[in-house]
């Protein structure tokens, strides 16, 4: 089973996600994986000139016909506040870019799912959406739902599907719409799958 949404070269392949600008050139470069070019919203500070990054990402995008966008999404927890407006701004020039690349792209949420849904929702009444994968999804059945509605995939690490309701939580999502991640815990592989399959033995 190929691993959904890493930062790390794996064997078993997968999509190699991104941090920042300067780490493209490296994921660009994995061979048997796929490279996603984007910005954590961790460093969205690290954007100091968004017109200069939206041509930068596209011409990527044109060099790799098969990369994926991302990482990039929201992240409103304390530590990452103060950066929310710019990584509100980064958000929209990933999603259009994956738009007209016709793309994948892979969102962070963090005490911003609902916030997610309602800017996917507008894009979706725009025709301007394209395809998304929520990584570490944790929200709930009803959010899960308008999620799918709008064509979402989601994937999951050993964090989440550790949780004690992470049956309850996961087992209603169409099996091919939830995927397995190791994000930044390669090592938890072998237990990620493990529980990723007994939550499918489950069904
Ligand atoms: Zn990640």
């Amino acid at each position: 089973m190929k691993d959904y949404h890493t930062h790390h070269i794996r064997p078993c392949g997968g999509s190699l996600c991104s941090v920042t600008p300067d780490d493209w050139e490296r994921v660009a470069a994995a061979e048997g994986m796929t490279p996603c070019f984007g910005v954590h919203p961790w460093h969205a500070h690290a954007v100091q000139e968004p017109a200069e990054f939206a041509f930068e990402l596209d011409e990527w995008l044109c060099r790799y016909p098969t990369a994926e966008v991302g990482e990039t999404g929201l992240d409103a927890s304390e530590r990452h506040k103060p950066t929310l407006e710019t990584q509100r701004l980064l958000l929209h020039l990933h999603l259009g870019a994956a738009f007209r690349h016709e793309r994948l792209v892979h969102l962070h949420g963090v005490h911003a799912w609902a916030e997610l849904l309602g800017i996917l929702k507008e894009r979706a009444r725009c025709n301007t959406l394209p395809r998304v994968l929520l990584h570490a999804w944790n929200g709930s059945h009803e959010m899960a739902r308008e999620f799918l509605a709008l064509g979402a995939v989601f994937s999951v690490g050993y964090r989440e599907l550790s949780h004690p309701r992470a049956v309850e939580r996961y087992a209603r999502i169409p099996a091919e719409r939830l995927f397995p991640e190791s994000d930044d815990r390669p090592e938890l592989w072998p237990q990620t799958l493990a529980l990723f399959r007994l939550l499918r033995a489950d069904k």
